[in-house]
């Protein structure tokens, strides 16, 4: 007889909270998973890392929630190149997404959000995501130029009769900050940056 596992029989009542999340836009896919390994494969993050796609879903599907614990979830950057290539359109991308969001709700993985807090706050300031000020040096160094081209951003769209200017205006970042504070979005960034503050 053939052996079948239903989404609501532990230990997979792991793999069906991420498979209802709100996040997880596809049909099921993660049910579909062949284990292929082509996310893997075409995976910038494992290429440069012990970071692992395919077996992200294995360990999701084995009701494996030691995944929150592990290091390597935060190795995805949301590229969504795996979810491009999945043949049965599963998306590891948004499977990662969730699972760092129950990650945060039980306070793990702060130290790794710390570094980003400058990126959350340009939400409040400017209405957009921008790079964090801790990460100018590096970027200074890995791209050549990006520095000028950064600090003559102004006077280049200028040049290019870009419109409208880059800022949204003041109207827009007020109804941006408000909708992050309604939603709870501060509140996690402030008990975030607390937490991580406390323990220097
Ligand atoms: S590409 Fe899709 S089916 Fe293949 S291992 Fe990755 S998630 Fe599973
Ligand atoms: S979204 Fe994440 S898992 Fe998918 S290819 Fe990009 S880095 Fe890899």
């Amino acid at each position: 007889m053939t052996s079948k596992q239903n989404i609501d029989d532990s230990p997979v009542d792991f793999a069906e909270k991420i498979i209802m999340d709100v996040k997880n836009s596809k049909d099921e896919g993660v049910l579909k998973c062949v284990q292929c390994g082509m996310c893997t494969s075409t995976c910038p993050a494992a290429r440069h890392s012990d970071y692992n796609p395919r077996d992200i879903i294995e360990r999701v599907l084995a009701g494996d929630e030691s995944i929150l614990q592990d290091d390597l979830i935060w190795n995805c950057f949301y590229c969504y190149t795996c979810h491009s290539v999945c043949p049965v359109g599963n998306s590891v991308c948004e499977v990662n997404q969730i699972l760092k969001q129950i990650a945060i709700s039980r306070q793990i993985g702060y130290d790794k959000l710390y570094e980003y807090m400058g990126f959350a706050d340009s939400y409040f300031t400017a209405a957009i995501g921008a790079i964090p000020e801790i990460f100018f040096d590096d970027i200074k160094n890995d791209v050549p130029g990006w520095w000028e081209f950064r600090t003559n951003l102004g006077e280049i769209r200028e040049e290019l009769e870009l419109d409208p200017p880059l800022m949204p205006p003041k109207e827009t970042i007020d109804e941006v900050s408000k909708i992050l504070t309604i939603t709870g979005f501060k509140e996690k960034i402030e008990k975030i940056r607390a937490s991580q503050e406390a323990e220097k």
